[in-house]
């Protein structure tokens, strides 16, 4: 589903990915860890157009991002391009981004109806079984300074999902919550894990054989909540200085970490 390879960007004179690689095999859960200022944001922004690299490419389910290929020639996308290859990768923020003027369920219809061409109606009754899915049924006609931190994530996940998204994207996504809300969040984005009870595939493991396949959304999400990503992670990614430094199922990195960068960070975060 993503494939990163070489990518490089420096912001003037600092570089803050150094050459990173990274695949991630479609309904597969990424978690990357990695101290402050180390590139997390900046690789997930490379995903999604949000950045673009310097060099290096970024493929997501098979569609360059940024880029297209004619030959062996990479020529830049247009705008709108961009827009149309945006609008399959979701992105939950930090600090939740819900339109402050939007009700909660027109949060949720506002662009599936405008960028998947969806009617009001069709797009309302996404929504409303979007919001009953992260528990949120009964805010549908609220306003999002009504809700608490935890809820407005909620129907920021749920407004990613609206737009049917093949990757979703999460920078931190309990990071501005108080620690009691954190739990609700973080239930929500482990049920997208799980998604689907019957792999097509009829695979009975993951890749690293020790969770039970899943036809889930493809997922990488960006926290410092490590008992989540041993629950939910087939892979975890440990980032330092702009570069991968160790990657693997979470029983290996954060259980057993080969690198003394990857055990000297588990210890101040553990
Ligand atoms: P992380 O998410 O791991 O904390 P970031 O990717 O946000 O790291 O940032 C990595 C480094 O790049 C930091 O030193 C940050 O200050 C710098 N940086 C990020 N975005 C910009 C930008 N738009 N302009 C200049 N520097 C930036
Ligand atoms: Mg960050």
């Amino acid at each position: 589903m993503v494939e990163v390879r070489a990518v490089r960007k420096s912001f003037g004179p600092l570089d803050v990915l150094k050459g990173v690689d990274l695949r991630v095999a479609a309904g597969e859960v990424t978690v990357v860890i990695g101290p402050s200022g180390s590139g997390k944001s900046t690789l997930l922004r490379t995903l999604n157009h949000l950045e673009k690299a310097d060099s290096g490419t970024v493929t997501v389910d098979g569609t360059l991002v940024g880029y297209r290929r004619s030959g062996d020639k990479l020529y830049e996308l247009r705008e709108r391009e961009i827009l149309r290859q945006r609008t399959h990768i979701g992105f939950v923020f930090q600090d939740f981004h819900l339109f402050p003027h939007l009700t909660v369920v027109e949060n949720l219809t506002e662009a599936p109806v405008a960028a998947l061409r969806r009617s009001r109606k069709e797009a309302t009754a996404t929504a409303l079984a979007l919001l009953a899915r992260v528990g949120l049924a009964d805010k549908a006609d609220a306003y999002p300074r009504q809700l608490s931190g935890g809820q407005q994530q909620r129907v920021a996940i749920a407004r990613a999902l609206a737009l049917e998204p093949k990757l979703l994207l999460f920078d931190e996504p309990t990071s501005a919550l108080d620690p009691e809300l954190v739990g609700e969040v973080l239930d929500v984005i482990k049920d997208l894990g799980r998604a689907c009870e019957v792999p097509p595939s009829g695979r009975t493991t993951g890749p690293h054989g020790h969770a039970p396949a899943r036809q889930g959304t493809t997922m990488i999400v960006v926290t410092h909540e490590i008992g989540f990503a041993r629950e939910v992670a087939d892979t975890v990614v440990f980032m330092d200085d702009g570069r991968i430094v160790e990657q693997g199922p979470p029983s290996q990195v954060l259980g057993a970490p080969r690198e003394a960068r990857t055990r000297a960070f588990l210890s101040k975060v553990l």
